[in-house]
Formats: C-alpha cells, structure tokens, sequence
C-alpha cells in the first residue's frame, strides 16, 4: 500500500493539498513547502502508517 495519497493543485499565488483518503480535508498555503507540512501533520495524525508527505517534507528539507 504506496498509493500516493496526496494530491497538490497549485496556482502561482496558492497551493491547496488534499488527501485522496480523507475528502473532507483539505489545506491551503502559499509555498509546496508548506503544504507538505502541514499535510505531514494530517498524516501522522490520521494515517500513521503512511510516510508519502513525511518523505516530501524530508526531500525538500534536503536542498
Ligand atoms: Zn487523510
């Protein structure tokens, strides 16, 4: 189970996240950085045994 559960739509000012699992939740920020963390977050709280936005938030801490 390494189905890519979240989803970035993002706009030149905006980046919303979803989560394909959850389609209640949903966050807006302004940076690709941000919203993997705050996706993070939701994550950790609601599926913990997935680590898809953990990994993007340690790969785009990496640069
Ligand atoms: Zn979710």
């Amino acid at each position: 189970m390494t189905k890519h559960t979240f989803v970035i739509d993002s706009t030149q000012t905006t980046v919303v996240i979803r989560c394909k699992a959850c389609p209640w939740w949903s966050a807006m920020r302004f940076t690709r950085d941000e919203a993997w963390r705050v996706a993070s977050d939701h994550e950790r709280t609601h599926h913990p045994e997935q680590y898809h936005a953990q990994k993007m938030v340690s790969a785009h801490k990496r640069s």
